[in-house]
């Protein structure tokens, strides 16, 4: 019976060392110690053995019950420590969340669609054209002569003698004028590509034009409907000056500054002390315009005006360098 029991504490130690989980351990302690156990057995067994044997075979059966008890034990405890943190179907509930960055919209795209908001609520609807034009709808019908200075091929990004990336959004007006018949009231938003580039130049930006042609339309309605641009996009206090300019497109034409957004107009280093900052170029269509694309001159009258997106996102955001717009800087998009 002792080589029995001997041979129990060797079998069940190996056992318990090989075991992998908590759950073979469990099993062997069903086997060995559990009520219908090896050891168990025996034990309820000692009081049927000769009377000689019976001190001798309990208390080396207490002593292994004891001895496999502690190994188990033992066991499940480095079992415990080399547990995988996850296990299939196994959520640790008490671990901090995940932060999920969230993504924002470029300045740009903000400021584009707050200045096309603003033009749809007055009537205005969105126009599109391609971004490689032909000269013909990029100068010639815009009155722009070969021998302007925008032409130049310093300014102008040309594919070949008929095709270029279009300087301005203002072609939008011609395709448009071309294929429909006033009332129009639109406005034209998108990339335009120059070829300039330094601190106050990228070769791309983002121009919205806009036009309105009916019959009778006159400069104290583009004057108005200017002004509640600038008020709606600035401060509802901001005031406008119009100063007499040149479009080869518009008759008469005018550049349209707002009192500076930085000095309230007392005079600063952005507005170089004069109050005022140039936001953007506008004046009545040229007959000539109109007659490009077949409209009566004597019976319809219009309106266009044109403004970049960058010039006015870095007014209404106090932006000072154009580049910040291209870097893509984490840091620097996060903030709006
Ligand atoms: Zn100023």
């Amino acid at each position: 019976m002792k080589e029995r029991l001997h041979q129990i504490r060797r079998e069940a130690t190996t056992l318990i060392e090989e075991a992998e989980d908590e759950e073979s351990l469990e099993s062997l302690r069903i086997k060995y110690l559990g009520r219908k156990g090896e050891l168990t057995t025996i034990l309820k067994g000692v009081g049927t053995l000769p009377p000689e044997e019976r001190p001798q075979v309990g208390k080396l059966a207490n002593q292994f019950k004891k001895e496999i008890e502690e190994a188990i034990k033992a066991k499940k405890k480095a079992l415990l420590g080399t547990r995988p943190l996850r296990k299939e179907g196994w959520v640790d509930l008490t671990l901090p969340g995940r932060n999920l960055p969230l993504g924002r919209l470029h300045p740009i795209t903000q400021v584009m669609r707050e200045i096309i908001e603003c033009f749809t609520k007055m009537g205005f609807s969105v126009a599109t054209g391609p971004e490689i034009e032909l000269d013909f709808f990029n100068f010639e019908a815009l009155n722009i002569p070969p021998e302007h200075p925008a032409r130049d091929m310093q300014d102008t990004f040309y594919i070949s003698k008929e095709t270029l990336l279009r300087t301005h959004t203002s072609p939008i007006q011609i395709r448009t004028m071309t294929g429909a018949r006033p009332p129009l009231r639109i406005i034209a938003p998108g990339k335009v590509y120059r070829c300039d580039s330094d601190v106050t130049h990228t070769p791309m930006f983002h121009q919205v034009e806009g036009l309105l042609v009916d019959r009778g339309v006159s400069f104290a309605q583009l004057k108005g409907i200017l002004t509640a641009f600038a008020q709606a996009i600035f401060h509802r206090d901001t005031r406008l000056r119009f100063r007499p300019s040149f479009f080869p497109f518009t008759e008469p034409s005018a550049e349209v500054d707002i009192e500076c957004v930085i000095c309230k107009g007392a005079g600063c280093r952005v507005c170089s002390d004069t109050g005022w900052i140039e936001v953007l170029g506008c004046g009545l269509v040229h007959p000539q315009v109109f007659r490009n694309v077949g409209y009566d001159t004597e019976e319809f009258s219009g309106f266009a005006f044109g403004l970049g997106v960058e010039r006015i996102t870095m007014l209404k955001y106090g932006i000072n360098d154009l580049r910040l717009f291209f870097e893509n800087d984490i840091r620097f998009l996060g903030q709006f």
